[in-house]
């Protein structure tokens, strides 16, 4: 089996790289570390792992046949989708475009990594995948929120017209070893603030929600729903939901360094709530997350702690 992961040198793209591997794929990892880095895929050392540096917003061309195309190429944290509101928007579109083009030509299984952002600010909890979502077009966040419904309805035009093979998964928060300390996301930011005796900075009153899925759980899911007969979006994530505030005392005490809260502005448009439903997922794929909080939260910990040496 030859596959392709886009964004294979980011976060969730090299530990799919990592679970692909053991699953005996042939993988070919696409990246232009715009926010990936070569440090998430240097442990890999198999003959069956190739590395390409390449902007998949230009088109690709492969030899030899391709089975798979698992595409999750793109900035995914708020920070850096704030700052990269082009590519971000170029990677949804003409990066899902190339993609779907590749897998057309090589008759490959397309998965196209999607997001819970594609709900917007949901005005309904939890989010199954039949709701429509609360989008705001044209605020900061919506470079990535609409990149991504984009590249759900290109997904589903390629599927309907073309009769390609293709996924969505929807993907929620994830956290674990080899997010970015500095991708804003507040796992990251929580820890090393934490891990350095610095204040917590919650952004408004901290009583949005959020429900954290730990890495591999979520990986696992992804490669059930690639492997599955299911063309319509599949939520995959943690549906156990945390107030920010909650979540900022939970690692002060995981921690255990003394840090205080302190309040910050809200980011324009934070959803105020987010927590999938997950019923299709396990019914369809028999998956359910299985790493506690507690468990996923150490882990991570002990990476970063590494990382702050
Ligand atoms: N957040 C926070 N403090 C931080 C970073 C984030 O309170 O230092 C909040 C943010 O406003 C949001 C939630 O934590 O309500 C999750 O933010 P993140 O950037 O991780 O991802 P999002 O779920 O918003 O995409």
């Amino acid at each position: 089996m030859k596959t392709i992961v886009t964004g294979g040198a980011g976060f969730l793209g090299s530990h799919l790289c990592d679970l692909l591997l053991e699953k005996g794929h042939e993988v070919i990892c696409i990246d232009n570390l715009v926010t990936g880095n070569t440090r998430n895929i240097e442990h890999i050392n198999s003959d069956s792992f190739t590395y390409l540096k390449h902007d998949i917003t230009k088109p690709i061309y492969f030899g030899d046949k391709i089975d798979y195309i698992f595409h999750l190429a793109s900035p995914a944290s708020p920070i850096d989708y704030l700052e990269l509101p082009i590519q971000t928007l170029k990677v949804g579109a003409l990066g899902t475009y190339n993609m779907l083009g590749l897998a057309k030509e090589k008759k490959a299984r397309f998965l196209l990594a999607s997001t819970s952002e594609v709900y917007g600010d949901p005005l309904v909890n939890p989010q199954t995948e039949e709701y429509w979502g609360n989008v705001n077009p044209i605020g900061p966040r919506g470079v990535y929120d609409e990149a991504k419904r984009y590249a759900e309805a290109i997904t589903m035009a390629y599927h309907r017209y073309h009769g390609i093979d293709t996924r969505i998964v929807r993907i929620f928060n994830t956290y674990g070893p080899r997010m970015r300390l500095n991708d804003g996301r507040v796992v990251p930011n929580f820890i090393g603030q934490a891990l350095r005796g610095e204040d917590l900075t919650v952004y408004g009153d901290g009583s949005q929600t959020r429900s954290f899925c730990y890495v591999s759980d979520e990986i696992e899911g992804i490669y059930r729903l690639m492997m599955s007969e299911y063309s319509l979006p599949v939520n995959i994530g943690n549906p156990e939901e945390h107030t920010i505030l909650e979540f900022a005392k939970i690692i002060i005490k995981m921690v255990g360094r003394g840090s205080k809260i302190v309040f910050k502005e809200l980011p324009v448009d934070d959803p105020k709530q987010r927590r999938p439903d997950i019923t299709k997922a396990r019914e369809l794929l028999g998956w359910e997350p299985k790493v506690s909080l507690e468990k996923g939260l150490k882990q991570t910990i002990g990476y970063f702690r590494e990382i702050l040496r």
